[in-house]
C-alpha cells in the first residue's frame, strides 16, 4: 500500500483535506487515514501543501501526429515514423498529467495498437481509447488517412471494419474541415442517411460514436443520427445547442486546435488556406460557446492534440481556454475529468475516490480554483505507479 498524507484532494466533489491510500493500482481509501500508518506500515509520501487531483482525460487526440505546421506533409511519412510520434506523444501527455486519451483518427490500427502497448507495459502513457480509422466521404476531410465510404451500405461496412479491428469508439466526418485543402469547413459531408447507418452499426455493440462537425447543418445531422459527441462544433447555433442538450450529446470544443493555427499562422509554415479557414472559424467560435452555455450542453475536454502547434505536452492549456470562453475552473475540471470519463466509457476514472483507478496528479495549487494549477505537476501516477 502507498499512502499520500497531509495534502488536499480536489475533484468534482470539491476540494478537501484528505489522505489517499493506493493499493494494486486502485484508490482504496480517501479521508483521515492516520490510523492506517500504524496498522499497515504502508509506504508513505508526505504531500503537505499539495493537492491530489484526478488525471486529466483528453477526449480528442491524434497520437500519430507531431504538431507539424502542414499536416498533409505527413502523408508521405512511413507508418513506422508515425508510430514513433505516438510513442513520444504518449510520454509527453502523461508527463503533463493526462492519464487517458481518446484517439479520434489514425492510420490503420496505429492508435488501437498504441493502447495495447500501454496496457501491456511496453510504453508508458495514458490509457488509450481509439477509433481506428475515420469514416469519411470520398474526397472528404482527412481523406489522406480516413476510410472513404459512400452510401449507407458502404458506411456501415466501413464502421464494422473498425469494430473488427478493435475500435472502442467510431469516428466520422459530418462536415468539411480546416486542415484539408479544398474541403469547405462548415459544409455537410456524410449525409443523414449515411450518419444513421454509421450510428446503427455502432449501436449493435453499444459502441460510442463521434462526429467531426463544424457547420450547424452537419451538427444537427449528427445529433439527429444519435451521435455521442460533436467534435469542434465551431458554428453551433442556438437550435443545434438545444438539440444537443436534449439528446445529451457531448460537445468537445478543441479550442487548442484553432489557437494552434491562428496564433502561429502562415509565417510558421501553416498553409494559407488552413489559416484563413481557422481565422474565420475562430471568429464564430465564441458564438458557439454562448449557445452551448445558454442551452447547458454537456462539455467534455478535448484538444485535437497533434494538429499544428497543438502539442501533447500542452494539453492542460485547453482548460485555460475553456475558462476564457466562460467556464469556471471547477467546471473546466469537471469537463476534463468526470464528463470526459463518461464519454470515453471509463467508469473507474475522473475522481479521487475509493474504487477508482489510481490515475492521480499531485499539484501545487487547487485546480478547482486555479486553472493554471496544471502547469508542471509534482507527480503523476498512472494505475498507482509514479511515472512523472
Ligand atoms: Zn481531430
Amino acid at each position: 500500500m502507498h499512502l499520500l498524507t497531509g495534502g488536499r484532494v480536489a475533484d468534482v466533489d470539491g476540494t478537501r483535506e484528505a489522505d489517499v491510500a493506493i493499493e494494486d493500482g486502485t484508490v482504496v481509501a480517501v479521508g483521515d487515514l492516520r490510523d492506517l500508518v500504524d496498522d499497515r506500515e504502508p509506504t508513505t509520501t508526505d504531500v503537505s501543501g499539495s493537492v491530489i487531483a484526478p488525471g486529466l482525460i483528453d477526449a480528442h487526440v491524434h497520437l500519430m501526429m507531431d504538431g507539424r505546421p502542414d499536416v498533409a506533409s505527413a502523408a508521405s511519412e512511413s507508418d513506422y515514423a508515425a508510430s514513433y510520434h505516438a510513442a513520444h506523444n504518449l510520454r509527453a501527455a502523461v508527463n503533463a498529467g493526462v492519464t487517458a486519451v481518446r484517439d479520434l483518427g489514425a492510420r490503420g490500427t496505429l492508435a488501437i495498437d498504441a493502447g495495447e502497448a500501454v496496457a501491456d507495459g511496453t510504453l508508458t502513457g495514458p490509457r488509450v481509447v481509439a477509433c481506428g480509422r475515420n469514416v469519411i466521404m470520398t474526397g472528404g476531410h482527412g481523406n489522406w488517412f480516413g476510410r472513404e465510404a459512400d452510401g449507407p451500405a458502404e458506411v456501415r461496412k466501413a464502421a464494422r471494419e473498425q469494430l473488427k479491428d478493435g475500435a472502442d469508439v467510431l469516428k466520422c466526418m459530418a462536415t468539411g474541415g480546416v486542415l484539408t485543402e479544398g474541403a469547405v469547413t462548415g459544409a455537410p459531408e456524410l449525409t443523414r442517411e449515411e450518419l444513421a447507418a454509421f450510428t446503427d452499426a455502432a449501436a449493435a455493440t453499444g459502441t460510442p460514436t463521434a462526429a467531426h462537425a463544424h457547420g450547424e447543418v452537419g451538427i444537427k445531422n449528427a445529433v439527429r443520427a444519435g451521435i455521442s459527441s460533436v467534435e469542434h462544433g465551431t458554428f453551433m447555433d442556438a437550435e443545434a445547442a438545444e438539440l444537443m442538450a436534449e439528446n445529451g450529446t457531448y460537445w468537445v470544443p478543441t479550442a487548442s486546435a484553432l489557437a494552434g493555427i491562428v496564433d502561429n499562422g502562415v509565417e510558421a509554415g501553416i498553409p494559407a488556406d488552413a489559416v484563413a479557414k481557422a481565422e474565420d472559424a475562430a471568429d464564430r467560435f465564441a458564438g458557439a460557446w454562448e449557445h452551448a452555455l445558454d442551452a447547458d450542453v454537456p462539455i467534455a475536454m478535448g484538444t485535437d492534440a497533434g494538429t499544428p502547434f497543438n502539442r501533447f505536452a500542452e494539453i492542460p492549456q485547453e482548460l485555460a481556454y475553456m475558462v476564457d470562453y466562460g467556464l469556471s475552473p471547477a467546471a473546466a475540471l469537471e469537463a476534463a475529468t468526470v464528463n470526459a470519463a463518461d464519454l470515453l466509457g471509463l467508469d473507474d476514472a475522473g475522481r479521487v475516490a475509493e474504487g477508482y483507478r489510481a490515475d492521480l496528479v499531485v499539484l501545487e495549487a487547487d485546480p478547482n480554483a486555479d486553472v493554471t494549477a496544471w502547469r508542471d505537476p509534482e507527480t503523476v501516477f498512472v494505475g498507482g505507479e509514479p511515472v512523472a
